[in-house]
């Protein structure tokens, strides 16, 4: 023990704070001695106040124990942060079991000032680097790194600021440790000026500064300088590799994440679960499954499987690339789930048309005591619209306001109006619609406009273009549905018109473009493309393909196609749709019993989408394809979204 030990005269439990009843325990003899002893060793860990401590303290003192024992963050903690009146005698008091300890005092405070920035208050982390100035304690770098990194939790630029200064005060300013907070505090706080002009100034650069403004370039969408970053550093770890694959991500560019992932791989460095995470929605995105794959196998050997989020993630790259079975499958397997876990499997049942199980996982997430959150409902929501079960679908959308206090958003909003419409009640839709409190969006009318064009409501349809070319007016995809709308009506002259209009404009139509990844190559079709080193044999394939198509009662919608030709001519057209050529080769070329998944840019149109239904029916093949709006699951001559999209 320390011969400085001298707590005798400091008063062990104040009577003002003392509980009358346990005062009492303590006097009594044993057996109640041992409940005595019970309660000091409670308190040891469970302390909540000065008093409770010096009653624990005294204890130590009268048995001749080694104050050691006390855990000393509390200690701090507590004298510093608790509001009892005499603040200062607390803070002293602390201090003093500092010294009787064999620790600098002020490793201890460091200590504490990082456990309150990294948890739930980094307010208190504040409060207490203020009581060390009072008590002209000298915060050490490590001290003010800590401040500062409570300062970015809370974006508070303002004390933020205010440690800045005192950084350079102290003589602090030239510490690699201090600047990188700083740059990240900075950051944080919107001031990324400021981070840039640390990090020019800065004489040393380590791995953690570079990651700092990697991450944060990207945040603000600066991928370039990002990448430049990247490139110029010298020493790169897991997290660098993963700042860059998170950010493009992020950004929405999947591709060059997936490729930086690559890279990663060959520098031999080993993805952690962050980066796992970030790979997988990359996938997602483009769904690349094979990558996917070789993922989730990776995730069972590291032992990532129980990281919710990871199998999350999991959850949602299966789903997106058009594998519900292996989605589930991660789901079941899960030892704990969130209610993310919950909604991403009900969102992936309703996109792939199996509304009543949906229903079935919602009622079960219900009896597991999992609240469902706003994304449980845009699944639900699906689900009903799938269904076609209008009345339900009202329920649930009014339960979701009253009876769970969630605001219904925009893509609530979507449901119900695809709900109506899908239906037939384009004009519910439409009053639906007039009644919304926040302005429709281009998918709220995008919905409505599939009504009119399934049930053939022309005037409705030219109405809602109008809505929606004043939203997005260079999106060609609009004036094809319309001038689709009016050649299913049979008023070839407004078709023609549409098609003048958008020559006028400027706009031409998106070539139509479906991939298809075989043998992890990706493959990818243009309409009328003939450029595959396949194409000629791709061809003939389709064209027997349609002769045993025609004898399942296929006809070529030729009303789809927008330019004066020939009927036959018009056929032809239709055939080198790129969604076919992209099936035509899976046929050819994926291994056999396997489903062939197609991705496609835009929608899938009518005819093709009848079509690929009878190619499932007549090669046995599952083809999923996901088109720019939804999942499409042909088999046996069916769609799961059943003829609605
Ligand atoms: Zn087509
Ligand atoms: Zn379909």
């Amino acid at each position: 023990m320390a011969a400085s030990f001298s707590f005798t005269q400091i008063p062990t439990v104040s009577p003002l704070h003392q509980n009358p009843k346990k005062t009492d325990k303590t006097h009594e003899k044993s057996p109640r001695n041992t409940d005595s002893e019970d309660h000091v060793t409670h308190l040891l860990y469970n302390f909540k106040a000065p008093f409770e401590l010096k009653q624990v303290h005294s204890h130590i003192i009268k048995n001749n124990l080694s104050p050691t024992i006390l855990p000393l963050n509390k200690v701090g903690h507590i004298c510093s942060l608790s509001t009892p009146v005499s603040l200062s005698n607390n803070f002293d008091y602390a201090r003093k079991i500092f010294e009787s300890v064999d620790k600098p005092e002020i490793i201890i405070w460091n200590s504490i000032l990082k456990d309150l920035a990294t948890g739930d208050n980094p307010r208190e982390a504040i409060l207490l680097f203020t009581k060390l100035r009072f008590h002209d304690i000298l915060p050490d770098t490590f001290g003010c790194s800590f401040v500062l990194k409570a300062c970015s939790l809370l974006l508070s630029l303002y004390t933020g600021k205010i440690i800045h200064g005192f950084v350079l005060k102290s003589g602090f300013g030239p510490d690699i440790f201090v600047q990188n907070t700083l740059i990240h505090m900075y950051a944080c706080c919107g001031v990324m000026g400021a981070s840039n002009q640390i990090f020019h100034k800065m004489d040393q650069r380590d791995v953690i500064t570079y990651n700092t403004m990697i991450t944060h370039n990207f945040k603000i969408g600066d991928y370039v300088a990002g990448r430049h970053l990247f490139d110029e550093m010298g020493e790169r770890n897991v997290t660098s590799w993963t700042a860059m694959i998170a950010g493009y991500t992020q950004l929405g560019k999947p591709e060059e994440a997936i490729n930086m992932f690559h890279e990663m791989e060959k520098a031999k460095v080993r993805p952690n679960e962050v980066t796992v995470v970030s790979v997988l929605s990359a996938c997602a995105d483009m769904g690349a499954l094979d990558l996917g794959r070789k993922l989730h196998l990776y995730i069972k050997r590291r032992g990532f499987c129980s990281n919710i989020r990871v199998c999350n993630t999991l959850i949602d790259m299966y789903v997106k690339c058009g594998c519900l079975d292996k989605a589930r499958e991660v789901f079941y397997e899960m030892q704990k789930r969130t209610v993310v876990s919950w909604s991403t499997m009900i969102m992936g049942l309703a996109v792939h048309g199996h509304g009543l199980e949906a229903f079935k996982l919602f009622d079960k997430m219900k009896e597991e005591n999992v609240r469902p959150n706003r994304v449980t409902f845009v699944g639900i929501l699906h689900a009903c619209s799938h269904m076609g079960l209008v009345e339900e679908g009202l329920r649930l959308f009014d339960s979701m306001v009253r009876d769970h206090g969630l605001e219904a958003e925009i893509e609530h909003y979507g449901c119900m109006v695809d709900l109506f419409s899908r239906s037939g009640l384009l004009k519910e839709a439409r009053e639906f619609i007039d009644t919304m409190p926040i302005e429709p969006s281009g998918a709220i009318w995008g919905a409505l406009l599939g009504g009119c064009r399934v049930h053939k409501n022309v005037e409705m349809g030219e109405e809602v273009i109008k809505h929606l070319l004043e939203l997005e007016p260079q999106n060609d995809g609009y004036y094809v549905v319309l001038s689709n709308i009016y050649a299913a009506a049979d008023r070839w002259e407004d078709a023609a018109r549409v098609r003048r209009l958008m020559k006028e404009r400027g706009i031409r139509k998106t070539p139509g473009c479906s991939s298809i990844v075989v043998d992890g190559i990706v493959h990818e079709f243009l309409a009328g493309d003939g450029s595959h080193p396949q194409a000629k044999e791709i061809y003939e394939r389709w064209e027997q393909l349609a002769q045993e198509l025609k004898l399942e009662g296929y006809v070529p919608d030729t009303s789809l196609v927008l330019l004066d030709m020939e009927e036959e001519e018009k056929e032809h057209s239709l055939y080198r749709h790129s969604e076919k050529l992209a099936v035509v080769f899976g046929l050819m070329n994926a291994p056999p019993g396997k489903p062939i998944r197609i991705m496609k840019n835009l929608r899938v149109c009518r005819d093709c989408h009848v079509a690929l239904k009878l190619v499932s029916r007549v090669s046995g093949r599952q083809i999923v394809l996901r088109d720019r709006n939804r999942f499409h699951c042909f088999m046996d001559g069916e769609c799961s979204c059943r003829d609605y999209w």
